[in-house]
């Protein structure tokens, strides 16, 4: 490069202070647990889409310099784009084995904000000291209603849980359990109108309250498509409680983009309000919930599109009614693929995986695919979404969420000094998604280094032997 007059004084100007700054600079560049040179380092709460080095130091990120960095460990990211880790709001499978893939699909965070928990400090206690990637759940009023109803079910509700109307006292009871929940730091308020049809406006509207009154979010599978969304909006405007409408694309089914519409009109009017999706068409829940109370009304045809998820098997007549007594889970019907492109691609949505928990390796891809799919299908082969874009909806939007009511995620979702060192490193060339409905379980592609608190847990593409450094994610305790 030949130095006009004026860079070359600002070159003289730039050396001079950096020869003064040198002692210091260069003790701390050695100190740097671990560096990630040559990477395109791109951030999208600040826009920043630039070769950059990275220094980690004490699981947050230390450094972001345009130069070289030293570090005791270095990971060369030369070609591969540097993202903050990804943060899914919405995954059932919350054991080792799902973290692992979770881990493997470059997110670093993982949140059961749908189905939630009944018991917060047991939920956090099971995962002591640590897990593979950080980890929150919400008080969910689908378990504390089978509880108080004394549903005995697996998960969602097969019983009074689903089918029983509550008492005024029983009500009562489901909004103490809730407040305490939130007070023992419960993330949100998980809601599932679908799973439990016999809950009254009344009941639902009551545990909103208790919500809104610890501005606590709202995560809701709604029930009735764009009806279903005007009863959560309705129950969020009269209570204060922020919402967020859970897999659109399956929850919207035909009335996509109306719904979308309707939540795009309610957040431009100032009401807090965001969605999720995930990009599949076929969805997964368990075959003896509510969701198939009217099963005996669908065609053989129909049932036949039905998957048993511990066998494989596609379902008949006889098997669907077997199976509904003995409970377990099914991968649905698909619905159309336009539908979820359409959830994909609109700028209100985040990308949640809906992770149904994999047992041994059987059950729904999207535990396994949902970014890497986004990133490989949506960015690079049918270039509707920017990269900027979709990484946006993996990280700045989930952890912004999720903010006000968790400090600690001012520290997630993005990258930049002080924030906490969760990166994923990918190659935009080649990430791709390669689970599918008969191998649920295959790691994608091209997702090369996962690090959580500064940690790589994936390294080369391959899971690392660490210590689990995930930490729970939780409200400030009151
Ligand atoms: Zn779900």
């Amino acid at each position: 490069m030949r130095l006009t007059s004026t860079s070359a004084t600002l070159f003289v100007a730039l050396a001079i202070a950096g020869a003064v700054a040198t002692p210091g600079r260069l003790s701390a560049a050695q100190d740097f647990d671990l560096v990630i040179t040559n990477g395109r380092v791109m951030d999208p709460e600040s826009g920043l889409d630039a070769v950059r080095s990275i220094g980690v130091r004490g699981g947050s990120i230390a450094a972001i310099e345009p130069g070289p960095l030293r570090g005791r460990t270095v990971i060369d990211a030369s070609g591969q784009v540097v993202s903050p880790g990804f943060v899914d709001l919405h995954r059932h499978g919350q054991d080792d084995e799902n973290y692992r893939y979770a881990a493997l699909d470059g997110v670093t965070s993982v949140f059961e904000l749908e189905v939630g928990t009944p018991d917060v400090d047991a939920w956090y206690r099971q995962r002591e000291p640590g897990r593979l990637v950080n980890y929150g759940v919400a008080i969910g009023h689908i378990g504390v209603r089978m509880a108080v109803l004394g549903d005995t079910g697996d998960f969602l509700p097969s019983g009074p849980g689903a089918s029983a109307v509550a008492t005024d006292a029983q009500v009562a009871e489901m909004a103490r359990r809730i407040d305490h929940g939130l007070r023992r730091g419960a993330v949100g308020v998980g809601f599932g109108t679908a799973y439990t049809p016999a809950a009254s406006p009344w009941e639902v509207l009551e545990m909103f309250r208790v919500a809104g009154r610890h501005t606590a979010p709202a995560h809701i599978h709604v029930r009735r498509g764009v009806e279903g969304v005007q009863e959560a909006l309705a129950n969020a405007v009269a209570t204060g409680t922020p919402l967020h409408i859970v897999h659109v694309n399956s929850s919207a089914g035909n009335d996509i983009t109306r719904m979308l519409a309707l939540i795009g009109d309610a957040q431009s009017r100032g009401i807090d309000i965001t969605t999720e999706a995930y990009p599949y068409h076929r969805g997964s829940t368990r075959i003896e919930s509510a969701l198939y109370d009217t099963w005996e009304r669908m065609t053989d045809a129909e049932i036949a599109e039905i998957t048993w998820v511990n066998t494989g098997e596609q379902l008949t007549r006889d098997s669907f009614a077997r199976y509904r007594k003995q409970g377990g889970s099914v991968i649905q019907r698909g619905g159309r693929m336009e539908n979820v492109q359409i959830a994909i691609n609109s700028p209100l949505t985040m990308i949640a995986s809906d992770g149904s928990q994999l047992r041994e390796g059987r059950g729904h891809p999207r535990a396994t695919g949902t970014f890497s799919q986004v990133l490989g299908r949506y960015v690079r082969e049918a270039k509707t979404l920017t990269l900027m874009a979709a990484l946006r909806k993996m990280t700045i939007m989930p952890a912004r969420r999720l903010e006000a009511r968790i400090p600690a995620m001012r520290n997630k979702g993005r990258i930049t000094v002080g924030a906490d060192a969760d990166i994923v490193v990918f190659d935009p060339a080649r990430v791709i998604d390669r689970s599918t409905y008969q191998r649920p379980s295959l790691a994608p592609e091209g997702i090369t280094h996962v690090l959580v608190a500064g940690t790589p847990v994936v390294s080369n593409g391959r899971l690392a032997n660490v210590a689990p450094p995930g930490r729970a994610i939780r409200a400030p305790i009151n």
